[in-house]
């Protein structure tokens, strides 16, 4: 099946951020925010090399004080002698106005300014704070993101809406009231901003809470409602498989709509897991939907009792990590081999079939079947690998068909001939 569907988008204003283009058909684009202190420099720094490493198309750093905004020049310094071109996102809250004044390296360092109307000011001061913060995008020339969040929604503007909805014959319910606060929220923060002077193709939205379903719908009415680039992300998406089934669901919809021009899954860290892991599985979901390919991904077969060993689940882990690994390297050198599709199953059942589908794909063998493992490449068996050293010899078959296919040129290095043989080898 085809890796690249064209799923229909919806039609909205090119932003470009730094290098990178938001909408106007351009790719949904892949970011992520750092949890470092950005006043330290280092460990931010290496934090967003990490990030970008693992494919973060844009990252978003916190801009909290006078410390975090004083270093952040310096850390577009460093990353840019690192060969890391990453644009840079300011996330800021309540100082923002103070910060972009004060620190015009910061200003200028910065790819894209995030703003939270509800985090601005209060009273008076929120539309001369807001205001500050649009003459410095319009001033540095940078877009900025209307980012309205659930948690953070404008308090003045909630009490307003609810007041007037009192009135009403027919009142709006709790929550459809909270979803037209939060578009209210963000449109009305983008016309404000036009209205000072901010072009509209310097502007993306996002409109951010942590339930799927009421995500689906602001963003639908959302879509329908501007031709804004919209940041797509469920807010607190929580942890482990929750937090990741939960982005999945509310991504994978709106994303099939043609809704969202960027997308951050925003998955709280198990203690000691990497801050890659939200790159990995935004890419993943983008993928799987046939919408971009990032890594060549592998097809695994669940296992059942007519597995009882585990290397096949070994394999798989280590085939899916050896080629995530190479993809930092491979994405310049090997053009088109993120599309690549390898197959690891665990038996005669599903193997062959499954194997034959993929690129690249090896059946090992079930419980009580010849202890052989064929390998299919392009649909044909070329190799039957046996014993002690199938996962090098197959790792090798993939570094060949990866030099042969997708290196400018083609050259295959002659290692190993794809031809039938059987290699033997003690034991499985
Ligand atoms: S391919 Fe074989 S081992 Fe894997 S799930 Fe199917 S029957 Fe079980």
């Amino acid at each position: 099946m085809s890796q690249q569907q064209a799923l229909k988008r919806r039609p909205c204003n090119l932003v470009m951020v730094g290098h990178v283009p938001l909408g106007g058909g351009a790719p949904v684009v892949v970011q992520s925010m750092t949890n470092t202190d950005t006043a330290d420099a280092a460990a931010t720094v290496q934090q967003v090399f990490e990030l970008w490493q693992a494919g973060s198309e844009l990252v978003r750093i916190t801009v909290n004080s006078p410390e975090a905004a004083a270093q952040v020049s310096t850390i577009r310094r460093e990353l840019d002698a690192m060969g890391c071109n990453v644009p840079l996102v300011g996330d800021f809250h309540y100082n923002g106005h103070k910060l972009l004044a004060q620190y015009p390296d910061c200003a200028e360092a910065l790819a894209k300014y995030r703003i939270n109307p509800g985090n601005v000011g209060k009273g008076s001061k929120r539309d001369e704070q807001f205001a500050a913060m649009i003459e410095a995008a319009i001033h540095y020339q940078k877009p900025v993101r209307i980012g309205v969040n659930w948690g953070s929604l404008d308090q003045e503007k909630m009490a307003r809406m609810m007041d007037e909805n009192a009135q009403r014959t027919e009142p709006l319910s709790a929550d459809a009231l909270m979803r037209e606060a939060l578009i209210q929220s963000a449109l009305e923060s983008a016309a404000q901003a036009e209205a000072l002077g901010l072009p509209s193709n310097f502007i993306t939205i996002s409109c951010k809470v942590s339930d799927v379903q009421d995500l689906v719908t602001v963003y639908r009415d959302l879509a329908s409602r501007c031709t804004y680039p919209l940041h797509l992300g469920l807010t607190e998406a929580g942890m482990g498989s929750k937090g990741i089934v939960a982005s999945t669901a509310a991504l994978a919809l709106l994303l099939q709509e043609g809704i969202g021009d960027t997308i951050r899954v925003s998955l709280t860290p198990e203690p000691g897991e990497a801050r890659t892991k939200e790159v990995v599985v935004a890419q993943e979901i983008l993928q799987v939907m046939g919408i971009r390919s990032f890594t060549p991904l592998v097809t695994a077969c669940p296992g059942c009792g007519r597995t009882t060993s585990t290397f096949f689940q070994e394999l798989a882990q280590k085939i899916q990590r050896y080629l995530r690994e190479q993809m930092p390297i491979w994405r310049s050198q090997y053009p088109g081999v993120e599309t690549m599709s390898v197959a690891v199953m665990g038996c005669v059942v599903n193997g062959p079939g499954e194997s034959k589908l993929a690129n690249i794909g090896i059946s090992l063998p079930g419980t009580g079947e010849v202890p052989v493992a064929p390998v299919f490449v392009d649909g044909q068996k070329t190799v039957t690998l046996k014993g002690d050293a199938i996962a090098e010899e197959f790792q090798t078959i993939v570094e060949d068909y990866v030099q042969k296919n997708y290196a400018e040129g083609g050259k295959l290095r002659q290692s190993l001939p794809l031809q039938q043989k059987t290699i033997p080898l003690k034991a499985i």
